[in-house]
């Protein structure tokens, strides 16, 4: 039988009266998760065919010299944008699977020291002749209690959204922190900034404060809802902070609890 899902609300008048409404949400519940499973599917069925594709339109890059001029052009456009799809489809997979939230995320340890320092290293390859200057300040050397896979995705986006967002030689820098109120990771950049009335819904899927700015950026449009949906497996919360045109913030907490000392590694 299918479980019943409930909204509650109570509402309190005076000292002791309460309304207390009940709703049925089951229906829109087994929707959202047929619409879940249903993308995740096509996703996982369009990859194969595409990879078929894109290999062959990679063999025919290799060879793109011995073609006529203006099939050289085609080809390597089909190629880009067959790898777009690759990019999108990917990310679909991904955040389908996170979504379901299935998964336990409670039983595995991450590194985060080891983790932000890998991701930054990667940004900077991504910045090549950019030259953007990417620090990392980690604060706190306790493990965070997590799934490091998806926690690598989610800081990944926002790290190389920064680069992506920032123009060259400015600055992208990675904090790790940890007080009374939780831990917490922010990526800070110097870059284009964003519109107050974007940000409520940048982690929507495929929302995109400058539409026509997305397309040489080579995103999927999917990267903050990855985030988001990270942090909600995780108990943790995004917050957004941004001035356009001096940069923004993007800062992930996460409850204290979630942080755990390092075992000193055992010795022979
Ligand atoms: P995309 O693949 O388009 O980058 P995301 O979900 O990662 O998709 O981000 C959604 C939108 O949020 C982006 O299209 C961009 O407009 C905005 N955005 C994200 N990160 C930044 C940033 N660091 N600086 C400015 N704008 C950003």
């Amino acid at each position: 039988k299918p479980h019943l899902h409930l909204q509650i609300q109570i509402s309190l008048f005076g000292d002791d009266d309460r309304l207390i409404v009940a709703k049925d949400v089951t229906r829109l519940y087994q929707l959202e998760q047929m619409r879940r499973d249903f993308v995740g599917n096509v996703s996982h069925e369009m990859r194969t065919p595409l990879t078929v594709i894109s290999g062959y339109l990679e063999t025919l890059v290799d060879h793109a010299d011995e073609l006529p001029p203006k099939w050289r052009r085609a080809i390597n456009t089909m190629a880009a944008q067959s790898s777009r799809m690759e990019a999108l489809i990917t990310d679909l997979i991904l955040l389908s699977r996170i979504e379901t939230g299935e998964h336990t995320v409670d039983d595995t340890l991450a590194d985060m020291d080891a983790l932000l320092n890998q991701i930054c290293h990667d940004a900077q390859a991504l910045s090549g002749s950019k030259q953007h200057r990417i620090t990392v300040n980690i604060s706190d050397h306790r493990l965070l209690q997590g799934d490091e896979s998806q926690l690598r995705s989610a800081f990944s986006n926002l790290v190389f959204n920064a680069v992506k967002y920032t123009p060259a030689e400015g600055e992208v820098t990675v904090s790790w922190t940890a007080n009374r109120d939780g831990a917490h990771l922010s990526v800070k950049d110097s870059g284009i900034g964003i519109d107050p009335v974007h940000i409520p819904r940048l982690t929507e899927r495929f929302y995109r404060a400058d539409p026509s700015r997305h397309k040489d950026t080579g995103g999927t449009g999917l990267g903050l809802a990855i985030v988001k949906h990270v942090l909600i497996n995780h108990d943790g919360n995004l917050e957004i902070r941004s001035k356009p045109g001096e940069g923004s913030e993007f800062i992930c907490h996460f409850p204290r609890e979630r942080l755990v000392e390092r075992v000193p590694e055992l010795r022979d």
